[in-house]
């Protein structure tokens, strides 16, 4: 079994859900006693975030670049980055390391790719939902994204940091996010990618007509799946 190595505290409420999965599903696949070998470099996400909020991407970058090269140098065989907002600056950690970065949105392009769909609908920060270093990654296959519209961006996003990221989850919040979603399927998404790895914790299944494709769950199985290959 490879080692995997994780950057989480982004935020933490998240972080945990990666543990929990990447064991149960070694557990699921292996077995008896069996867990998962895994090195956890939790950031403080507070230092992050001001980074995120003052455009200080390239601080940011090298930040999470030291983590990365913590987890190498601590036996990590390949790097987990526990948010999607964060890869944003994947190539700051790529120059940093010889490891390989399994990267988020690859992992859920597989899974929307296994169920044909063509038209997906995206939940994240605004910096995911806006900018294009993540959209153009799963558009490069063939993927069409839609987004919110700019006040439902805005209160999507700040419902991720001022209570998903703290812990809070609100019915109200769930039921605006519903409202979106269903604005999203109406617009012709088929699916909806809950691209932020908090947003699990607030919209389950049954909140969404169409199919969810919950990138903390994805990444978590794909990483234990890359774990366990020979
Ligand atoms: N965990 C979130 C994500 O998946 C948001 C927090 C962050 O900015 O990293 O994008």
């Amino acid at each position: 079994m490879k080692t995997i190595g994780l950057i989480g505290g982004m935020s933490w409420e998240s972080s945990i859900e990666y543990y929990r999965i990447i064991n149960e599903e070694v557990k699921r696949q292996l077995g008896g006693l069996h867990s998962a070998k895994c090195i956890l470099y939790n950031v403080d996400f507070e230092e992050i975030e001001r980074y995120q909020a003052s455009g200080e991407w390239e601080s940011a970058g090298l930040a999470l670049a030291e983590a990365a090269l913590s987890l190498e140098k601590a036996g990590a065989d390949f790097i987990v980055i526990c948010t999607n907002t964060m890869h944003k600056v994947i190539n700051y950690i790529y120059e940093k390391i010889t490891i390989p970065i399994l990267h988020i949105a690859d992992a859920t392009v597989k899974q929307i790719q296994n169920m044909n769909l063509n038209r997906i609908g995206l939940l994240g920060t605004k910096y995911t939902m806006v900018e294009d270093f993540y959209k153009s990654r799963i558009e490069a296959n063939g993927i069409n994204v839609l987004i919110p519209d700019k006040d439902e961006i805005e209160r999507i996003n700040s419902v991720i940091y001022e209570e998903l990221c703290v812990g809070t989850i609100k019915q109200t919040s769930k039921e605006y996010y519903k409202k979106v979603i269903n604005n999203l399927v109406d617009r012709g998404a088929e699916g909806i990618l809950l691209g932020c790895t908090e947003i699990g914790l607030l919209v389950k299944r049954e909140d969404s007509v169409v199919p969810l494709f919950d990138t903390t769950v994805i990444h978590a199985i794909e990483s234990v799946n890359k774990a366990l290959e020979l």
